[in-house]
């Protein structure tokens, strides 16, 4: 009896211990059967449905922090982990002599709707798909934006051009050259190699270490009955949202 209970205990540990070091493959369970995982063994957080949708106050989130007016002129909130990433990527550029401001920070799905909803006022003079399709240029479906998760920052200007000569060009090579160390990677890259989705955007920069796991546990447990409340939500099957707009990303980072 003795020898079976130090055989059941061993084994009872080694089981646990695996338990412990197995990565949750988050693609392995659908929406229907729990709403918070942990993907990642060392990730200080749970990740929800509601946290990926940006269906949260991120202001009083304690996974958030406000960032100081020396990285941007507006009061933008970022995840804390992010933010100390950028922190390091942003004096690593100082030295280099390229100043890095941000524009735009975490966005949630009423912000989001906010914006989605000025510019689906804003094409009127357009069907509903060809209006939807028009703001998906640049501007996601609340539920749908990287900005929901505070891992993704739009950088120094919102114009492509601006990022082809002069100082827009220094700091848009030093990011290529840089940003990856720092965990920073550009998802909307050209489409010429079959991305789908938004348009090119130099300026949007995604932290990887944390959006991978958030993105996978997106493409795990959110389904289209998830995306509504928003004029215009009824179209999101049609225009494949989430095949071609959040999973529209480099393939560096879906390789990621
Ligand atoms: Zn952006």
């Amino acid at each position: 009896m003795k020898s079976f209970l130090a055989i059941f205990s061993i084994v009872f540990i080694v089981l646990s211990c695996n338990l412990k070091a197995k990565k949750i493959n988050t693609s392995e369970i659908t929406h229907t059967q729990i709403d918070t995982i942990k993907p990642i063994d060392n990730l200080n957080q749970t990740i929800t449905k509601a946290f990926v949708l940006g269906q949260f106050e991120y202001k009083t989130d304690t996974t958030f922090i406000k960032i100081n007016s020396e990285h941007s002129a507006k009061t933008l909130y970022l995840n804390k982990e992010v933010y100390s990433a950028f922190l390091k990527m942003f004096h690593a550029a100082k030295q280099d002599g390229i100043v890095l401001n941000i524009l735009s920070g975490t966005r949630n799905y009423e912000e989001q709707k906010v914006i989605w909803e000025r510019k689906w006022n804003a094409y009127n003079n357009l069907e509903p798909l060809g209006r939807a399709q028009k703001i998906l240029e640049y501007s996601s479906m609340p539920t749908s934006s990287r900005h929901h998760w505070g891992t993704d920052l739009d950088l120094n200007s919102l114009s492509n051009s601006y990022f082809s000569n002069g100082k827009g060009k220094a700091i848009y090579d030093w990011l290529n050259a840089n940003a990856n160390d720092y965990g920073f990677y550009q998802v909307y890259t050209e489409k010429e190699n079959g991305r789908t989705g938004y348009n090119l955007e130099k300026w949007h920069w995604s932290y990887l270490p944390l959006a991978s796991a958030y993105i996978e546990f997106y493409n795990a447990n959110i389904g289209y009955d998830d995306i509504n409340g928003f004029t215009g939500s009824e179209l999101a099957k049609n225009l494949n949202i989430i095949e071609h707009y959040v999973n529209g990303i480099s393939n560096k980072a879906k390789e990621y």
